[in-house]
């Protein structure tokens, strides 16, 4: 008699084999569960957008969106924070969990950032909905934000497998990053993102708050629009990491709606503003400086037309497109301060490369195209540090640089450009203090008048360079010869003044018989090649007149004798 096939089954050997069959299928199965639903125990850092499947239906309720999960109409998140840009559709996100323990933990479950329109998350075990919450920036209250870690949702996550169940909506970009915080984690995150946005906000306050006093002091209006562009991104930053909503309009939702898109604007007409002065384009690119005029004021009148018309999704592309392509716009005038050579060329074009790879990586990191931390997430702003930090040495060295036309500009005015003698507007000038103290006490004050004989010669046989050599010449001898009090000037082609305080005639005519001498002994020294060269000098005390003109008249007309005595003399009275 054959054996029963279940007692044939139930030898040791095949139950051996039985049982390895089981515990594969059972070890599967275990490992399918961790697959999909993620342990508390063992957190990955950073956002959880790879653990998440979604679906962008736009299913109202839970319950069709549960529904269209069943159908397989979801599919996997691929990176860490799920970013489903402008004006997307509503967002239906699943994230599987499993609480290791048997008692609730609390989490703060951070969702995406401050400018959602509508958030709504609902915690699911055994296909119980156990608790629901909703945020967003359309209601009243700044709900579950804290400034710098985006919104959130504080509640205790119960033991076992269980599922979050996040609803999002958003004309503006929308972006899911999904994060577990314990609560010290959280705060940790919290001391972190105090200090790092007190010294972000401190730095730049600082460094605006000082432009606007140069802006003031200086009434230049690149230090005005400078600090004008710092003050409009840290509004736009203020808005967009929650700061202004929690802190001075959380009862705005109105205002949140359009704040942080109106501050891009501002962000970007100032700083096109500022560009267009630093780099002086009126006069170096007229045209392209009103087409830039053009552009930001078409940007502010687009962005008031969209916030009175209250058309939120248009204020919003245009924003960022505004922004956009004001990056690229600042870029292009970076490349051509650098081409240009201008002063603080090299400063301006790092600024705006660091500006733009800062904001370049930070969008990258949101769409996922690059590993979500926080280095990545936050280089926009460690990129704006960069970008105001090098603005603000481009504006110094350009300053100083003005500062040193503006001293060269001042000492040509002054002085003559071939012998670096006083001209005669500085002799006018000079002479006022000496000749009024003359007046006053009676002390006495002489005017020389020097003229070089037969120059006109010199030039014509030598040609003008010599005839130059010899004015530089001559004049370093008078300067060597003057007192510290003396005014010695160029008084026009080859005549030279000396005003000489505390000088009476006689002192004064043994000075000018000394300069007489010394050039008519020397004057072969100065020259090349060797030549006769003389003076004729006249020389007047001042006695009663009214003006100093008229005391220089006298010392013109005693040089004129002097010429007429037949040159190479002396002649005072
Ligand atoms: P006199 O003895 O009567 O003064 O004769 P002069 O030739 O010196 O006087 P005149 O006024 O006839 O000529 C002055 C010359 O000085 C004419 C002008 O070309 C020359 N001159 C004026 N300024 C400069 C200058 O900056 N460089 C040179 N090389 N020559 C100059
Ligand atoms: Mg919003
Ligand atoms: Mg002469």
């Amino acid at each position: 008699m054959t054996k029963p096939l279940c007692i044939a089954l139930a030898t040791p050997r095949v139950l051996r084999w039985f049982g390895l069959l089981m515990g594969m299928l059972l070890w599967l199965a275990s490992t399918q569960v961790q697959a999909t639903s993620l342990s508390l125990a063992n957190l990955p850092d950073g956002a959880l957008g790879q653990f998440t499947e979604f679906d962008q239906d736009g299913s109202a309720t839970l319950a069709q969106a549960q529904q269209r999960y069943q159908q397989g109409h979801f599919q996997p998140g691929q990176a860490a924070a799920l970013n489903f840009g402008l004006g997307a559709r509503p967002v239906w996100v699943r994230l599987a969990l499993m609480n290791p323990t048997p008692q609730p933990q609390t989490y703060r479950l951070s969702l995406g950032p401050s400018w959602t329109d509508h958030l709504a998350v609902s915690l699911v075990q055994h296909g119980r909905v156990l608790q629901t919450w909703q945020g967003g920036d359309e209601q009243p209250g700044a709900l579950g934000v804290l400034p710098g870690l985006n919104v959130g949702w504080t509640t205790a996550l119960p033991p076992g497998e269980f599922e979050l169940w996040v609803h999002a909506q958003s004309d503006d970009p929308l972006q899911i990053a999904l994060q577990l915080h314990s609560p010290s984690q959280l705060d940790q995150a919290r001391v972190t993102v105090h200090y790092a946005y007190g010294a972000m906000y401190g730095f730049l306050l600082a460094l605006a708050v000082y432009n606007l006093a140069l802006a003031l002091g200086l009434r230049q209006w690149r230090f005005w629009f400078y600090s004008l562009y710092l003050l409009c991104f840290i509004g736009a930053n203020i808005s967009y990491t929650g700061h202004g909503w929690v802190w001075l309009w959380p009862d705005l939702p109105g205002v949140q709606r359009y704040v942080i898109l109106v501050f891009m604007v501002l962000y970007g007409v100032t700083g096109l503003l500022f560009a267009s002065h630093f780099l002086k384009l009126p006069q170096r690119l007229p045209r392209v400086q009103r087409g830039l005029h053009a552009y930001a004021l078409l940007a502010l009148l687009g962005m008031t037309s969209c916030v009175v018309a209250d058309s939120h999704l248009a204020a919003t592309w245009l924003a960022f497109a505004f922004v956009s392509s004001f990056s690229v716009l600042m870029l292009a005038l970076g490349a051509f301060s650098l081409r240009a050579g201008l002063v603080a060329g090299r400063y301006f074009f790092a600024a705006m490369v660091a500006g733009l790879l800062g904001s370049m990586l930070t969008t990258l990191t949101v769409a996922g195209w690059i590993s979500f931390t926080a280095i990545h997430f936050h280089a926009v702003e460690v990129g704006v540090l960069l970008e105001a930090t090098l603005l603000a040495l481009a504006l110094a060295q350009q300053f100083r640089q003005d500062q040193i036309k503006r001293l060269q500009a001042e000492f040509m005015a002054q002085h003559d450009a071939l012998t670096g003698l006083y001209n005669r507007r500085a002799f006018v000038e000079l002479s006022k203090s000496s000749w009024a103290l003359a007046q006053r006490s009676g002390r006495p004050l002489s005017v020389m008048l020097l003229d070089i004989d037969h120059f006109k010669q010199i030039n014509d046989q030598y040609g003008h360079g010599v005839g130059d050599q010899v004015l530089v010449g001559l004049s370093r001898t008078l300067a060597s010869s003057c007192r510290a009090g003396d005014v010695l000037a160029r008084w026009g082609g080859e005549e030279f003044i000396v005003l000489l305080p505390e000088t009476d005639l006689e002192a004064a005519r043994l000075l000018a018989e000394r300069i007489r001498q010394v050039v008519a002994d020397e004057s072969a020294r100065f020259q090349h090649p060797p030549m006769a060269c003389t003076v004729s000098l006249g020389v007047a005390q001042y006695v009663a007149e009214t003006h100093l003109e008229a005391l220089i008249e006298r010392a013109d007309a005693h040089l004129y004798q002097a010429k007429r005595n037949g040159r190479n003399q002396v002649v005072a009275g």
